[in-house]
C-alpha cells in the first residue's frame, strides 16, 4: 500500500475535536480572563485550537512520511548492494517511489498550514510512483524477512561468542588455580589432591574453583545442590569417599557465592595441580554431571 492511500491521512487531514487536555474557557469568566466580549474570547480560542490541531497534524504527517521514506531508502540501499534480487521493473519502481517520497517529505516538512499539508498529500498523486509503489510492497516484505533472519543469525552468533568467552575464561582461571596449587600427600607419601576444578555459570560467566580433598560431606553438598548424588562409588579408588572430588567443591563454591545457579548451565573444567591440560572428570562425577544436564571439558563438550 502506498503512502497516498494510508488511512492515517484521514485523521491527519480531518477536522479534529478539541482535545480534552485543553477545555474551552468558561463564558462566565470572559471578563476575568481579560476579554472584552464572548466573541473575542471565542476567536482567540479558535486560534488556539487551530494551532493545536495544526501542530498535532503536522507532527503526525512528518512521522508518517518518515516511516515510508526510511523503509524505501533502506530497501533501495539493499537492492543497490545486491543484498537480494529485484528485476529492472521493480528497481525502477523503487527508485521512482523513493524520489516521490523525498519530494513529499520536503513538502510536508516545510508546510505552514493545513492547506499546504493537503497539497503535499495530493502532490503524490501526480507522481509516477503512485501507480508503481504497489510493486515495492513484496520487495519490502522480502527485505523485512531478510532483516529478521539477519538479526536471528546475529543473536545466535553473539550467544555462541558469549559461551566461548565464558568457557575460555573458566579455562584461564583453572590454569591459574592449577599453577597455584601443590599436590598434598598423606603420611605414606601418597598424593591426596589429584585434581582442581573450575565451575562456570554459563548464564553469567561467574566462576569458582574447588579442589579434591575438600572435606565436605555428602549431606552438605546435596543440601546446597538441590539434587542427589549417586550413593555408590563408580571408581575403585573412591570407595572410601565418593564425594571428595574437585568438581563437587567447585559447584559448592559456585552455588554458595551466586544466586540462582542452574546446574543445567554449569560447565566444569578440571586439571591436575601444576598441570596445563584439562582432563575429564572421574567416572563418579561423570554420572552426576550427565544426570543433571551439566557439561564438562573433555567429557561431553
Ligand atoms: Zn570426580
Amino acid at each position: 500500500m502506498g503512502i497516498y492511500h494510508d488511512p492515517r491521512w484521514n485523521e491527519i487531514l480531518g477536522t479534529r475535536a478539541v482535545t480534552a487536555s485543553a477545555p474551552p474557557p468558561r463564558v462566565e469568566n470572559v471578563r476575568a480572563l481579560g476579554y472584552r466580549s464572548v466573541a473575542e474570547m471565542q476567536k482567540d480560542w479558535d486560534k488556539t485550537v487551530a494551532a493545536m490541531n495544526w501542530n498535532a497534524a503536522h507532527q503526525s504527517a512528518r512521522k508518517l512520511i518518515t516511516e515510508y521514506y526510511e523503509d524505501c531508502r533502506q530497501l533501495r540501499i539493499a537492492i543497490n548492494r545486491k543484498m537480494f534480487k529485484a528485476d529492472s521493473i521493480q528497481e525502477d519502481a523503487v527508485d521512482r517511489t523513493f524520489n516521490a517520497l523525498s519530494f513529499m517529505k520536503t513538502a510536508i516538512e516545510t508546510a505552514k498550514d493545513m492547506e499546504e499539508l493537503g497539497q503535499a498529500h495530493e502532490s503524490y498523486l501526480k507522481t509516477a510512483a503512485c501507480k508503481l509503489d504497489h510493486l515495492c510492497d513484496p520487495l519490502l516484505a522480502e527485505y523485512e524477512a531478510y532483516l529478521d533472519e539477519l538479526k536471528r543469525k546475529e543473536l545466535i552468533e553473539a550467544s555462541q561468542q558469549k559461551l566461548t568467552a565464558f568457557r575460555l575464561g573458566g579455562n584461564a582461571q583453572l590454569r591459574k588455580v592449577a599453577l597455584g596449587t601443590s599436590a598434598r600427600y598423606d603420611s605414606n607419601g601418597q598424593p591426596i589432591c589429584h585434581m582442581v576444578c573450575v565451575a562456570v555459570d554459563m548464564k553469567t560467566g561467574a566462576t569458582e574453583s574447588g579442589r579434591a580433598g575438600h572435606g565436605l560431606t555428602r549431606t552438605a553438598l546435596e543440601n546446597r545442590f538441590g539434587f542427589s548424588l549417586p550413593t555408590t562409588a563408580a571408581n575403585s579408588f573412591t570407595v572410601s569417599n565418593p564425594y571428595n572430588c574437585a568438581e563437587l567443591d567447585a559447584l559448592y563454591q559456585l552455588m554458595g557465592k551466586n544466586v540462582g545457579v542452574d546446574i543445567k548451565q554449569v560447565y566444569f573444567a578440571s586439571m591436575m595441580p601444576g598441570g596445563s591440560f584439562t582432563i575429564p572428570p572421574c567416572a563418579n562425577c561423570q554420572r552426576w554431571i550427565k544426570d543433571n544436564g551439566a557439561k564438562a571439558a573433555r567429557f561431553n563438550c
